[in-house]
């Protein structure tokens, strides 16, 4: 390839630099990505077959990091179809995290910051993962340092829970987990917290109320 070709490949891709840095913002851009929860045997002992999910664990056990959060601390929620059961279930998933007093999550009927469902994995017969959070947030936007979330979608696996024998306590601390990351909390690398990436018995402890607070300052 001769200098004089280089030289128009360079132009054009400098043209089209433009062309993309003139488009007129358009909505804000979001980038979407997933958190999931492992199972664990009832003896609390992770199954051979169980990795650790693609959630942050960092730093100390006594605070719970985060990578995002919403812009206000009243957050609005929707329990989206499911039974009866499971609408109890993430009922008492919100208080536990209303109870910390640092945010509100307030029920609406129309567009909601945060949907929550009960829905069978389809990650196949062997798949640990109990429970998964799917977030978006602006790509453009940061509040102390954390990422502006657009969105988020929290399920319970049912089927999972089920072949795991889990009990309703036991479905509702995963929804409490899963509505963490909801709330922009990470994974903490303590076993007492809600958000140890596998979740079977832990409830919100005194971490996760220090890294929501840490967050919504
Ligand atoms: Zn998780």
């Amino acid at each position: 390839m001769n200098n004089r070709f280089m030289g128009s490949l360079v132009a054009v891709a400098a043209v089209a630099t433009g062309l993309l840095l003139a488009t007129p913002h358009a909505d804000a851009k979001v980038v979407t990505d997933a958190d999931a929860t492992s199972a664990v045997t009832q003896t609390s002992v992770l199954q051979g077959t169980a990795k650790t999910d693609g959630g942050i664990a960092t730093g100390s056990a006594s605070l719970t990091p985060a990578a995002k959060r919403w812009q206000s601390a009243t957050i609005t929620y929707k329990i989206a179809g499911g039974s009866s059961y499971y609408h109890s279930v993430w009922q008492s998933a919100v208080k536990s995290w209303n109870r910390s007093g640092v945010i509100h999550l307030v029920a609406t009927s129309g567009k909601a910051d945060i949907t929550l469902a009960d829905k069978n994995s389809t990650l196949g017969k062997n798949s640990t993962t109990v429970g998964i959070t799917y977030s978006s947030y602006y790509h453009d936007k940061t509040m102390n340092d954390l990422k502006v979330m657009a969105n988020a979608k929290a399920y319970v696996f049912k089927n999972v829970a089920n072949r795991y024998h889990y009990s309703k306590a036991e479905r509702t601390n995963v929804a409490v987990h899963e509505l963490g990351h909801a709330l922009g909390l990470e994974h903490n690398v303590g076993k007492n917290s809600v958000m140890y990436y596998a979740t079977r018995n832990q409830m919100v402890s005194k971490s996760d109320v220090n890294g929501l607070k840490a967050s919504y300052r």
